[in-house]
């Protein structure tokens, strides 16, 4: 038996899985997943994550919200968005297990900062309020994506994921209490600095993930991701910290359960 693993970020809605999400999904319970959990970017793929969850009941799972590089927009819009998404929450219970993928990205250029950390606070405001899990999309923003967390998240909790940061910005994470989460990434030869920074995370607080169709780790480098190329991911976390598969997967797992109250 293949100890029972969870990735915590996958966008399996995304066209490039139209002709085999079934099998890859299939795969995936094959090699021992319990649970995928899929993140929507903007109000129709909130939509796309919850038709997900209720296609796979109790393996698929949904996290609704706006990622910052969606939300350019005029206030009025961002408003009638959120209200729609902040509804799905109330419709969907079964299916909502957090709002995200919320946060900063600097590193394309298309949507303002201000644009970006007004949708931000509204939607830690939504999580507050629906006592729901964050996950954090944060790229080439750390220092501002913490100091929002910090003045804006009083009362949330949450993950990071595809962590990008120093072992530093780590660190602070870790200090508010919250799970980072590592992707394929983790496994290219140049990434020392984000292997560095896994090092200083405990066990117990990682979150497995493969940010599916993106970043797959380095075997499948190049290619499509899918769930089931998180297990080499694992296995770098294992490596990083001295400790075998089985032992990552057992955390990471439970993390992930806990995190998103999942009863699978
Ligand atoms: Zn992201
Ligand atoms: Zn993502």
């Amino acid at each position: 038996m293949p100890a029972p693993a969870i990735d915590s970020h996958a966008h399996l809605y995304f066209d490039r899985f139209n002709d085999d999400r079934d099998e890859v999904i299939q795969r995936a319970k094959d090699a021992g997943f319990v649970a995928i959990i899929n993140i929507a970017v903007d109000e129709q793929t909130s939509r796309q994550v919850i038709q997900l969850a209720m296609e796979n009941e109790g393996f698929c799972h949904a996290v609704v919200g706006v990622h910052p590089t969606h939300s350019g927009m005029s206030a009025d819009d961002l408003k009638t968005t959120l209200a729609a998404v902040e509804k799905l929450c109330d419709e969907h219970p079964q299916q909502v297990v957090g709002i995200g993928e919320i946060g900063l990205d600097y590193y394309w250029k298309e949507v303002s900062p201000a644009d970006q950390e007004r949708a931000f606070i509204a939607q830690l405001d939504i999580a507050r309020r629906r006592k729901l899990p964050v996950v954090i999309h944060c790229r080439e923003a750390w220092p501002d994506t913490l100091a929002v967390i910090e003045k804006h998240g009083v009362g949330v909790t949450g993950v990071f994921h595809c962590f990008g940061g120093t072992v530093e910005e780590a660190q602070r994470a870790l200090d508010l209490g919250w799970y980072v989460s590592f992707a394929g990434n983790l496994t290219y030869p140049k990434a020392q600095d984000l292997r560095d920074a896994a090092a200083i995370v405990p066990l117990d607080r990682l979150l497995l993930e493969t940010d599916s169709p993106f970043l797959a780790p380095q075997p499948k480098r190049g290619k499509r991701n899918e769930p089931v190329h998180s297990l080499h991911t694992a296995d770098q976390l294992a490596k990083v910290h001295g400790t075998d598969r089985k032992t990552v997967l057992e955390a990471t797992t439970a993390s992930s359960k806990k995190l998103f109250r999942l009863n699978s």
